[in-house]
């Protein structure tokens, strides 16, 4: 049973329920040899044994839905989009040298970080700061615009809204 991931799912909310059957003798018995979490955070592999016809196999758990929500500055909830963290890194990124690729990356571990240390809810300022983070790593010049660049962007929505407070503290601006 392979399952692929897509995106927003949650490592603390694994529950394994029941045993899997065989593919090769459909017997309901097997016994996990070995778990880990995939690299991506988002997925558990097991290694498995039948118990009677001893073959190998491997299963990819999928994790369950987020339920992860943003408190805002006004103490509303909304859910965590990860759509919202790419546009803000793509703007951020705006005639840079890089590659949609590195983007994805950035925005996968963004999402890793989340799902990992927060619980239910992250305040949306810790999560500017966890943006910022990460676009320091990926870039000095797409991370010293930041806060220039987007303020620019009148569509911006609530992404531009939740940084902005982070943007003006001087004790967090860019060298
Ligand atoms: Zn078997």
């Amino acid at each position: 049973m392979h399952v692929y991931i897509r995106s927003a799912l949650r490592l603390a909310e694994v529950v394994y329920s029941g045993a899997m059957k065989c593919p090769f003798c459909r017997l309901d018995n097997d016994r996990v040899i070995d778990s880990r979490a995939c690299q991506d955070g988002f997925a558990i592999r097991r290694r498995r044994q039948c118990l009677k016809c001893k073959r190998r196999y491997t299963t990819y758990e999928r994790l369950e839905e987020s339920t992860i929500k943003v408190v805002k500055k006004d103490g509303s909830r909304v859910p965590f989009q990860r759509d919202k963290i790419r546009r803000g890194l793509e703007r951020a990124c705006w005639k840079r040298p890089i590659s949609d690729r590195d983007i994805e990356q950035t925005v996968a571990s963004i999402e890793n970080d989340v799902y990992t240390t927060f619980e239910n809810e992250i305040d949306s300022r810790r999560l500017g700061e966890l943006v910022m983070d990460h676009l320091r790593g990926l870039d000095e010049v797409a991370f010293v615009r930041f806060a220039s660049v987007y303020r620019q962007f009148e569509d911006a929505g609530d992404f531009v809204e939740e940084l902005r407070p982070f943007l003006v503290n001087p004790n967090k601006a860019p060298r």
